[in-house]
């Protein structure tokens, strides 16, 4: 088995949440070959790109990237010291030293190939690698980032170099929900979802899963797992083969103006398609219908109404 595990902010914010991760690793790096990929702590990449805004205006694009990937490289070092500290035998490497090759502009780079040599020569001395996201080397070895919530990206292209057998984003909700369960209560949760599903829903603004890990998930056909690192849970598998869905999502467009989306896969029917028209007439709102999705752009205070009367229609509670 070889898995690649992600671990965003939340789930690395201090020592406790450290010591959890460190403990779930250990567990499963009983089975197989494992590689960590780490966001920085809590808000740390707010709290850097603040840094760089006091110093200048006009700071340099290069720099602001090398500050801004001090982040991941200390989650990184954390990790792999708190794995150790149990017991657990694990080396960190960054962009540079995998290496992971970015190129495009700094601050929003691409991944362009990744050589997974080292990463492959620690696993068979039986190490935990720990990588931190987010972030590339170019041909000079200057450090580039990916782009604000890039770790997921990191994760998806390393499980696809290495061929992986399962890509776990772990974050701080259990799956992919039909709605946001942070803000909707009623969510109905996804046991699995089609990789194609969850891009429509990523792009749209489902939080879950950065939409380019979603996109290269898809081209390579990575089977993700987004679970919770909170509790012990199953979470939702997401790959090529399993079912499509229908999820509500809601993004903004401008300051006062949000796109609510209802994603069919399959083209909903006459019915359902009745109602929808129905319930979205009682909104001042811009409905636009695609066969396999359905979006309505309204005043950002209507949104969350709307969502809850799109998803009674959708989701009927019994
Ligand atoms: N730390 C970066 C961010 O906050 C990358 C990530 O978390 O994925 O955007
Ligand atoms: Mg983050």
């Amino acid at each position: 088995m070889k898995i690649v595990q992600k671990y965003g902010g939340s789930s690395l914010a201090d020592e406790e949440c450290l010591r959890r991760v460190a403990a779930r690793i250990q567990r499963d790096a009983q089975d197989g070959n494992v590689l960590v990929v780490v966001s920085a702590q809590g808000k740390t990449t707010d709290a850097l790109t603040e840094k760089y805004r006091q110093v200048s205006s006009e700071f340099p694009s290069r720099e602001s990237d090398a500050l801004l990937v001090c982040g991941e490289l200390a989650s990184s070092a954390l990790l792999a010291a708190t794995l150790r500290s149990i017991g657990v035998d694990a080396v960190s490497l960054h962009g540079g030293q995998v290496p992971i090759l970015a190129d495009g502009p700094f601050g929003n780079a691409v991944i362009q190939r990744i050589n997974t040599k080292k990463i492959r020569k620690a696993w068979r001395r039986g190490q935990v690698v720990v990588v931190p996201g987010f972030q590339g080397v170019d041909r000079e070895g200057s450090f580039m980032t990916l782009g604000r919530g890039g770790s997921d990206t990191s994760a998806v292209a390393l499980a696809a170099a290495l061929r992986a057998d399962r890509c776990m984003i772990f974050t701080d909700v259990d799956g992919v929900y039909s709605v946001d369960p942070r803000r909707f209560p009623e969510a109905v949760r996804f046991p699995s979802v089609n990789t194609a599903t969850m891009v429509s829903l990523a792009e749209n603004g489902a939080k879950v899963l950065h939409p380019k890990a979603a996109m290269l998930a898809l081209e390579h056909d990575v089977p993700l797992e987004i679970l919770t690192s909170f509790a012990d849970r199953e979470g939702t598998m997401v790959s090529l083969r399993s079912p499509e869905r229908i999820g509500i999502t809601v993004k903004p467009v401008s300051e006062e103006i949000s796109a609510v989306t209802v994603i069919f896969d399959l083209p909903p029917n006459g019915k359902t398609l009745f109602l929808l028209t129905e319930a979205m007439s009682y909104f001042d709102g811009i409905p636009y219908y695609t066969g396999s999705a359905l979006q309505v752009t309204l005043p950002t205070q209507h949104a969350d109404d709307l969502i809850r009367a799109f998803h009674g229609i959708l989701y009927p509670v019994e």
